[in-house]
């Protein structure tokens, strides 16, 4: 009697889902997704990891999943407490003997796993590939390698061939337990008590992911991609498939698949090419962030250089709410704060103006990033920043961008600042003048 279950993690869907059909080979199947009370409460950084934009997110996500499991008489049961102790008692109450989860490339979500694995030897844990391209066991680079360069990844990945995508199951095992009512428990900070009703930007879930990508496709943007993409505003200026990506709620193969049909039936240009080239951005990431471990939040990066930055509190202030003297990043950072979402232009001029201008300690606009994101990925924002930073993996040792140059770029007649910051004046960075402070 085998019975498995399935710690779902960053894989909330049926389609294209190993994981699930893995976990599917069973006598009974327990699935379990944990929302651990670490993300709500403020760590070093002085910022919680989860946000309310990443959460109502979440929310809707595990609610779909539920309604999609509902047709194939299975559940998710929802769990809120550390996973390391939450899953060790359910494997316990259910005389669990195998563990099924998705790839972890997170330290955090590694050490659940190290952990239970030690405090449970007979435990058979198999971790499985749903949130990438490859499998780290046919990778087109060693995981070493990925040092490197971006550029030597993407040599070798470009034409590397991945699994095919697997259909969503139409039967499964059943639960060893009965699903109880939802509800979030009173430990939640207040935002996060209430239940997820306002749609926002994007609506989480499978259901949602695959209708998004399907209008995508149906679409001419595709063909015009690589021209707008760095555009500071506008849904269809680039894919938006980061929010589902990144929960899981929509396959990255399939969505490399659904590149290859537009390609296949419009013909290839340079933008149909280049939204391949992102997701083997992302792709390059992951196995980045599975090398380099700790090293992923360490001040000094890959690179091992410290930066020539600290941390200012009220710097800190001004750019977290879109107060510096810089309009263009403070309508960024209120955009961002507004809707949980901002294009990669404006997180590469948020970031280095956090890094450049005001001076900062990179790992904490990273952290804030993290808060607000709600296509925040570990391994792709931590990679990006010290990559801003100039501590990761660029040959170039950093970006400044020229907020000048810039702003008459992507926003010369003054539009976005006054869509996402309207009348607010130059404040001073610094009230304190430091020439007033005491001496002796
Ligand atoms: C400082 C900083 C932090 C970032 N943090 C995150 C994060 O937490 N989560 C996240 O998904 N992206 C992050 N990005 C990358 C990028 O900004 C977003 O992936 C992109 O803006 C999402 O919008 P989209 O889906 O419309 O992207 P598109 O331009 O349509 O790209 C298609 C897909 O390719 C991938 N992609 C695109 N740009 C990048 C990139 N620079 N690096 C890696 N993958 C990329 C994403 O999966 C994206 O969905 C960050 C970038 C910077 C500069």
């Amino acid at each position: 009697m085998i019975n498995t279950l399935y710690w779902m993690t960053h894989d909330l869907r049926l389609d294209d889902n190993p994981a699930l059909v893995r976990a599917a080979w069973s006598n009974r199947l327990l699935c379990v997704y944990c929302v651990d009370p670490r993300w709500f409460s403020a760590h070093r950084y002085h910022v919680s990891s989860m946000g309310p934009h990443r959460w109502q997110f979440l929310q809707q996500s595990l609610d779909n999943l539920n309604m999609q499991l509902k047709s194939l008489k299975q559940h998710v049961l929802i769990e809120f407490g550390y996973p390391e102790q939450q899953l060790a008692t359910l494997i316990a109450r259910h005389q669990i003997t195998r563990l099924v989860c998705s790839r972890q490339f997170g330290v955090d979500e590694k050490a659940v796993l190290a952990s239970l694995a030690k405090r449970l030897p007979e435990l058979r844990i198999e971790e499985v590939d749903t949130y990438t391209l490859f499998e780290l066991n046919d990778l087109p680079v060693s995981l070493p390698e990925t040092r490197k360069s971006w550029t030597y990844f993407r040599q070798r990945a470009q034409d590397h061939p991945m699994p095919l995508p697997l259909q969503a199951p139409t039967s499964l095992p059943t639960s060893p337990a009965e699903r109880p009512a939802q509800s979030w428990p009173a430990r939640l900070p207040e935002w996060a008590s209430v239940a997820a009703n306002d749609a926002g930007l994007f609506g989480g879930g499978e259901t949602a992911a695959q209708l998004h990508v399907q209008q995508y496709f149906a679409s001419a943007w595709p063909a015009q991609y690589k021209h707008v993409r760095n555009e500071l505003d506008g849904w269809e200026n680039s894919t938006k498939f980061s929010p589902w990506l990144n929960r899981g709620c929509l396959s990255v193969r399939r969505t490399k698949m659904a590149v290859d049909a537009y390609i296949k039936q419009h013909g290839s240009n340079e933008s149909t090419g280049w939204i391949t080239v992102e997701l083997l951005w992302r792709e390059y990431f992951q196995w980045l962030a599975l090398e380099l471990g700790t090293q992923l939040f360490r001040f000094k990066g890959i690179a091992g250089r410290a930066p020539l930055t600290c941390v200012h509190p009220e710097r800190y202030q001004k750019w977290c709410h879109g107060t510096t003297p810089f309009p263009l990043v403070n309508a960024c950072m209120r955009q961002l704060k507004q809707t949980g979402y901002l294009s990669n232009r404006g997180r590469q001029i948020a970031a280095s103006c956090f890094v450049n201008e005001l001076g900062m300690d990179w790992r904490y606009g990273a952290a804030w990033f993290e808060h607000q994101l709600t296509d925040y990925d570990v391994a792709v924002n931590w990679g990006n920043w010290q990559y801003i930073a100039g501590v990761g993996v660029d040959p170039r040792g950093g970006r400044h961008f020229d907020l000048d140059k810039q702003t008459a770029m992507y926003d010369a007649e003054g539009v976005y600042r006054a869509k996402w910051a309207p009348g607010i004046t130059d404040s001073v960075l610094d009230s304190v003048d430091a020439a007033d402070w005491p001496i002796g």
